[in-house]
């Protein structure tokens, strides 16, 4: 089969289109005939060699994909050959202490697709049957690999972790990142008032497609923490979604009202913030953690994005040979929503 891999970690020139034997399901082992793969930015950081994410090398990344089910192992339950599928990115055991308590997005052996294992840059893909829901024939096989791991993780924040809540204020702060994309239109389908801040003055017309409340661009003379403050009476917003860190914290912080919940999933900026406790106690706040998100989540995710409720972004498709055009695509921040490969 044909996939892309890479034979050293480097920059996204490694990525190199290559025949490989096409794997074989064993036990409850589904292969499935990838239609689309998604790019995350993990791929990136695995790719360049991220002491996070270990990969045994040749490697083929890849957390989110969706096609149709070639061949089932033996033991393989649920899903059937020829079912049109979307691929959950991210694998637990369902049997240590948090799969059984349906935290699975903890479990003791977590991986991502595509971060440990071979992932979906190629014609097929191997992943346990829990890991694949079939798709009504009416989601193209793109918005079906758009979708996984950055609206998996906006869900998870929003719904789980942050509680989100209809005509609660929420500030999203980078809001042109993909998975910024993503919770705009969550706490939108939430019915919560979306206010938007980004520092990229070409993406604000992209932003405004998404129907955000109101958008802010942060550029010289102009203060997010003013314009917040205006914005909500004085009273803070509810709810800040961060995924930025350093260079957002501290506005995101001084945004928070009383009994403000911050959620973040990561600090593209670094990975260090100071925080004046005084600040978080006087008022009550809450700072919650977010790692991607359960089965059960994804479930409720993926009804959402069947019934067309939630209608995933997709910013550009490359074709599988032109992986490391895709990557670059990325690299360079040009995108707005995801970018995929088509296999
Ligand atoms: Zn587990």
């Amino acid at each position: 089969m044909k996939a892309i891999q890479f034979s050293e970690h480097g920059e996204a020139g490694v990525l190199q289109l290559v025949d490989v034997p096409k794997p074989t399901p064993h036990g409850n082992d589904v292969l499935v005939h990838v239609a689309f793969a998604g790019i995350n930015r993990v791929d990136i950081w695995v790719r360049k060699g991220g002491p996070a994410y270990p990969v045994s090398l040749p490697h083929i990344l890849g957390a989110d994909g969706a096609g149709v089910v070639e061949e089932c192992g033996p033991e393989a339950e649920g899903v059937s050959t020829g079912n049109r599928v979307v691929i959950i990115p991210a694998l637990s055991c369902g049997t240590c202490g948090f799969c059984l308590k349906g935290m699975d997005n903890q479990c003791e052996q977590f991986e991502i697709l595509g971060a440990k294992r071979q992932g979906t840059y190629g014609e097929y893909v191997l992943v346990p049957d829990q890991n694949v829901v079939p798709i009504p024939d009416s989601l193209p096989f793109d918005k079906a690999a758009a979708f996984p791991l950055a609206y998996l993780t906006a869900w998870h924040m929003l719904t789980s972790r942050a509680k989100l809540q209809p005509k609660e204020k929420i500030l999203i702060v980078g809001a042109s990142a993909g998975v910024a994309v993503a919770a705009i239109q969550i706490a939108k389908w939430r019915g919560a008032t979306v206010l938007a801040a980004t520092t990229d003055k070409a993406k604000i017309e992209k932003i405004k497609t998404l129907q955000p409340d109101d958008v802010f661009c942060e550029e010289e003379g102009k203060d997010l923490f003013k314009w917040i403050h205006k914005k909500t009476n004085g009273h803070g917003v509810d709810v800040v979604f961060e995924h930025v860190g350093p260079a957002t914290w501290e506005k995101s912080i001084k945004s928070l009202g009383k009994y403000g919940r911050l959620v973040t999933c990561g600090g593209t900026s670094g990975p260090s913030v100071q925080i004046d406790l005084r600040t978080l106690f006087s008022r009550d706040m809450s700072i919650l953690g977010a790692r991607m998100g359960t089965q059960r989540e994804f479930q409720e995710l993926a009804q959402l994005v069947f019934e067309g409720k939630i209608d995933p972004v997709i910013d550009k498709i490359f074709p599988l040979a032109e992986a490391a055009g895709a990557h670059a695509h990325i690299e360079s921040r040009q995108q707005f929503g995801k970018v995929l490969l088509k296999i």
